[in-house]
């Protein structure tokens, strides 16, 4: 074993050290304050390393890692854009990084213009009136939007409101959010081409139906041509219409929700406004909503005074908090920082650009792969495996296969329409060079199924561990070096 393939507690040996401090500039003065039965008994379990030791591990460790700044990471509905560096660079100023939560506004009025600035701006590319950006995540912005969407009806004495319409091929976070906030989901159906049936949906519609959660271009990468009719139809019904915004990618500078009819609905920064996400990093999952619904959005607001200065507030009729202070304020700044650097003209060419790649591979490659909806898709489709069934080779091996060129797998056997799924999403950073190796990369897969199955189904062979028993990882992950070192 290599040492860089060790674990850092591996490497350890009592008594190295990276650094030593004077231990006469840092006395510690008062500990006799803390009770005793706080202070640690034992030391604490930390690798004992040289400087060197952490950089080399941390640095391949990163190496082990693939990410949008390593290669092409076509992961369908996860939108793995490039991220411009200099947003990072500006969320780490300290002048904001530094700030307390609890720090007078008098002295925050920086930070607090930005919240209110960047919310207008998701306002105005969303075509809604204001956005609370408190919640930590897309899903979690799902759950902030039911709660404002139960609250209305409420509000309002209609309590017999209580279930919310998923199309049966929404995200998996659509119908868990709905049961969470204590809505119950009814599903309905979609035609074959992937878009909400209408005639399913007219007799949902009654006077139980809190809304509908949808999202456009739908699940599929389709445009609902029908929303406007939905809309109509949900709105005459009494409901409300909530859009799941995590696709608002190729929409941007073209398309707005709140055009659509909806009321309400999220947006994930850490999908379409340069935050890196995978991995769990922080995320934001702002809330937008129209004008009478303003009031229900949670706290605390940050709002404008008449002589131009920022304040927090909260509002009475709000459903409460949902997050700690403001949310991600990191995740925010970033979002601001890439909204301006592209402008409104930049803006609008996110959409057409992430579409227009999207189409490029589509058409490149429906001869060897089976698309099962033609047309012109918005920034992602979906292939329903190989086009050739009979050899055997299946979406999971095409997958695995293309890692050992160099290439992060697309979304497999999501959505659960087709059996073979595979979902596919370029975004816009991506060049016409990089498409087109992607695209012989993909049919050199299909190629070598018809000919030589066998090395695509032995896939990968170039990558640290080949085949993982994924089950086993899944229901008895080993989360710890002791719970590893004590079954080995
Ligand atoms: C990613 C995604 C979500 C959930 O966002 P999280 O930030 O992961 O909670 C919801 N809906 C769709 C369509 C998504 O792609």
């Amino acid at each position: 074993m290599k040492e860089y393939d060790k674990l850092i507690f591996e490497l350890s040996r009592p008594g190295r050290k990276g650094y030593e401090l004077p231990a006469d500039r840092f006395e510690i003065d008062g500990l006799d304050a803390i009770p005793s039965e706080l202070l640690r008994r034992n030391e604490p379990e930390l690798p004992e390393v040289s400087e060197l030791d952490v950089v080399r591990h941390y640095t391949n460790l990163s190496n082990k890692n693939f990410g949008v700044d390593t290669g092409f990471y076509p992961l369908g509905s996860c939108t793995m854009k490039y991220n411009p560096k200099i947003n990072e660079e500006l969320a780490a100023m300290p002048e904001f990084a530094a700030l307390h939560p609890l720090q007078p506004a008098e002295t925050a009025q920086g930070a607090l213009e930005l919240y209110y600035n960047l919310q207008k701006a998701l306002a105005s590319l969303a075509g809604l009136e204001e956005f609370t950006l408190n919640p930590y995540a897309g899903a979690h912005g799902e759950l902030t939007g039911l709660m404002v969407m139960r609250q209305y009806h409420i509000s309002r004495g209609d309590t017999k409101r209580t279930k919310v319409i998923v199309p049966d091929t929404a995200h998996g976070t659509n119908p868990a959010s709905a049961m969470v906030s204590g809505l119950e989901v009814v599903e309905v159906k979609s035609k074959p081409n992937g878009s909400i049936d209408v005639e399913d949906l007219k007799p949902l519609l009654d006077d139980t139906v809190a809304g509908i959660m949808m999202t456009n271009p739908n699940t599929v990468g389709m445009f609902e041509t029908e929303i406007l009719e939905i809309a109509d139809l949900v709105h005459n019904a009494g409901g409300l219409l909530y859009y799941d915004g995590a696709n608002l990618n190729p929409m941007l500078g073209k398309v707005r929700p709140g055009d659509m009819g909806f009321d309400i609905m999220h947006i994930n920064l850490h999908k379409t406004f340069s935050t890196p996400h995978g991995g769990g990093g922080p995320g934001s999952g702002p809330v937008g909503v129209a004008k009478h619904l303003v009031d229900l959005l949670p706290n605390p607001r940050v709002r404008k005074a008449e002589d131009g200065s920022f304040y927090v507030d909260t509002d009475d009729k709000s459903l409460g908090n949902v997050s700690t202070f403001f949310g991600n304020f990191g995740v925010m700044m970033k979002a601001y920082a890439y909204i301006l650097s592209l402008g409104k003209e930049g803006i609008k060419n996110v959409g057409p650009m992430a579409t227009l790649n999207a189409n490029y591979i589509k058409e490149s490659l429906k001869d060897v792969y089976k698309l099962p909806i033609e047309g012109v898709c918005k920034h992602e489709f979906v292939f329903d495996g190989l086009a050739d069934k009979s050899t055997g080779v299946t979406t999971l091996n095409v997958a695995k296969r293309l890692l050992d060129f160099g290439f992060h797998a697309p979304t497999i056997y999501f959505p659960l329409l087709f059996h073979e799924s595979m979902m596919i999403e370029p975004t816009e950073t991506e060049s016409k060079e990089t498409l087109d190796e992607f695209i012989d990369a993909m049919r050199r897969v299909a190629k070598e199924a018809a000919e030589d199955p066998e090395t695509v189904k032995a896939a990968p062979v170039t990558t640290k561990i080949s085949h993982p028993d994924e089950t086993g990882a899944a229901k008895n992950p080993v989360l710890s070096y002791r719970t590893l070192k004590s079954q080995q």
